[in-house]
């Protein structure tokens, strides 16, 4: 039921951004087009040609600026990065998935002590977490351990890295399942928006993409890591707020030059 209730969140967004925009284009088409036929009718008046055409620049501007909007609205234009302790946010996603999971799934969080905030939009990372632990759930439907954790990583520069990151500092947020995991094919697809292998209804198989999404916009990265009949685990790279690049085992130490 929780997740037919976020799929169906998900849908009325996208429904109600597509039916407002149909709307809108549909609105100035009709007005273009009343325009351009009677510059067509009335060609002879010079002043009945300046006052229509006045009306299509006018209307092609409007199409102009709603297409603009929903370009940044693509973007994510609107987020609102801030500080964020993963460790907290991870101890209360905890209470919330273990009420909201059902008594099958048993939720773990494993912390690294003194872990770096990083700088993300919070509703952003807990809408990843929890489309991340739902598919955890959906995985394992006979039950089973959802382990959340965090760990600080430096990326350095050797070597190509599983979710091509820049080196830096980042917050490695991993969502471990034992549960069914996927078959080559499927984890080759699973980022990928609509790819979903649920039934109609239960599936927008937008959850990976809009996580992967979310991470790389936020300078970080996602990788999937999945063996049938074993488990997946989903891993968050986001990068480490400045100030806060000294984890407990380097506070004491001297900073690593080139580490910003
Ligand atoms: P959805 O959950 O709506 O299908 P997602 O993008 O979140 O969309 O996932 C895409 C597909 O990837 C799922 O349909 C499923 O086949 C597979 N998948 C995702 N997470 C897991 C997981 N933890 N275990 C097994 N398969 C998974």
């Amino acid at each position: 039921a929780q997740q037919g209730a976020k799929h169906a969140r998900h849908m009325q967004a996208l429904g109600q951004i597509a039916g407002g925009v149909a709307h809108e284009f549909n609105n100035i088409l009709q007005a273009v087009q009343g325009a351009a036929n009677l510059i067509e009718k009335r060609a002879a008046d010079p002043v009945s040609v300046r006052k229509f055409a006045r009306i299509v620049i006018g209307s092609s501007e409007r199409g102009s600026t709603i297409t603009y909007r929903l370009l940044a609205f693509a973007r994510r234009s609107r987020v609102h990065p801030e500080r964020i302790d993963p460790a907290s946010m991870l101890d209360a996603l905890r209470e919330i998935l273990t009420h909201t999971l059902g008594g099958q799934v048993i939720v773990r969080v494993e912390l690294e002590p003194m872990l770096p905030a990083v700088i993300v939009d919070r509703k952003e990372l807990e809408t990843a977490l929890i489309n991340l632990a739902t598919n955890a759930r959906d995985a394992m439907p006979k039950g089973g351990t959802l382990t959340l954790s965090a760990v600080a990583e430096t990326v350095g520069t050797a070597g190509i890295h599983p979710a091509a990151l820049r080196p830096g500092r980042y917050a490695r947020l991993e969502v471990h399942d034992d549960g069914a995991g996927m078959e080559p094919e499927t984890l080759a697809r699973a980022a990928e928006p609509f790819f979903t292998t649920k039934p109609v209804g239960q599936g927008t198989g937008l959850g990976l993409s809009m996580a992967k999404g979310f991470a790389e916009q936020s300078g970080g990265g996602l990788a999937i890591d999945s063996e049938p009949g074993c488990g997946t685990t989903v891993t968050l790279w986001l990068p480490v707020a400045e100030g806060d690049q000294q984890t407990a085992a380097t506070r004491h130490a001297v900073r690593e030059p080139g580490a910003i």
